[in-house]
Order: C-alpha cells, then structure tokens, then sequence
C-alpha cells in the first residue's frame, strides 16, 4: 500500500474560477480518492492552502478539509505525515518536502493526466467519467459506456500511456 500525496486546487477540483472557492470537482476525483483509501492507500493532502490566523471567513484549508471529509475522503495526513509515521527529525525549523510514494498534482511535469488516469495506474476499476458506471467497454480505440452511452477516445489513451508508465516504474 502506498502513501499518496494529492493536491486540492487544480487536482480535485477544477482550478479556474476555483482558489479560494472550492471550485467544481474534477470527474471521477473523490470517487478515486474513496477507492483508494478503500484499497488501503493513505491520503496527504498536500496544498499551498492555509486558514488566516483570525479572520474566520479565510479559513482556505479547512474549507478544503471539510470539503473532503463531507465527502467522506479519509485523510491521513495534512501537508505531513502523522508525526508517528515521518521518520524525520520533527523539529526541523526548515520547511522540507512531504513524503509520500507517490505524488498527484496538476502542476506536475507534463499536467494532470486525470483521474481516469490514477485509476488506471492503481489498477482501481475503469468507470464512466460521465456517470461513473462500471458498465465501460473499450471498443478497440476508445472506451464506451453501456450506462450512459458516453463515448471517449481521449480517455482511453490516456489509460494506455498511464498503463505503460506504469509497467516502466514499478
Ligand atoms: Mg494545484
Ligand atoms: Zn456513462
């Protein structure tokens, strides 16, 4: 099982329009998140969102928290592991990287593949980005859905090259 950092502003949700609003959700993100945290994965979430020291309408990072706990997302940790579990120094005045095996971020190198994608490389179920039914056929270059009928030749490229990446890395 791995630990898995994840941003909020861009990653879960869509980015523009977004921060400090929570903005839309990302198709199929808490889904995903509730998956993996089904499958045993542990969540960081990992933002640059903070709560003003007193004005209560700025309070960024619990609207994120409450956000996904409403949703019934598991969290682990919050931009560090549980002090339990980092096997660090934990007084360390200087601010260093969260660590995790793994990290889903929309500014990472080449963008956010989706979260088709993450679920393709955590081998969770593929589903309907449009209604999330498991009812999804791949019909041979793109991905059909027997629920909704949506079809997406997008999609089922990205899960190919996630799939590849996958096979390289671990
Ligand atoms: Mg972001
Ligand atoms: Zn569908």
């Amino acid at each position: 099982m791995s630990v898995i950092a994840v941003d909020f502003d861009g990653t879960i949700t869509k980015d523009r329009g977004g921060y400090p609003d929570l903005g839309e959700e990302q198709p199929l993100a808490l889904r995903t998140l509730r998956d993996l945290v089904a499958e045993g994965h542990q969540l960081i979430l990992w933002t640059c969102r903070e709560d003003h020291e007193t004005r209560i309408d700025k309070r960024h990072l619990t609207d994120a928290v409450e956000f996904l706990l409403n949703n019934e997302v598991e969290l682990w940790g919050i931009n560090e592991r549980p002090a339990e579990e980092d096997f660090r120094y934990g007084d360390c005045p200087l601010r260093r990287k969260v660590h995790a095996d793994y990290y889903i971020d929309d500014r990472n190198l080449g963008g956010f593949p989706g979260w088709h994608a993450v679920r393709a490389f955590f081998r969770l179920p593929t589903l309907c980005v449009s209604c999330e039914s498991t009812d999804v056929h791949s019909v041979p270059n793109w991905l059909q859905c027997g629920t909704c009928g949506a079809s997406d030749r997008i999609y089922y490229e990205e899960i190919q090259r996630i799939r590849f990446v996958r096979e390289r890395t671990i």
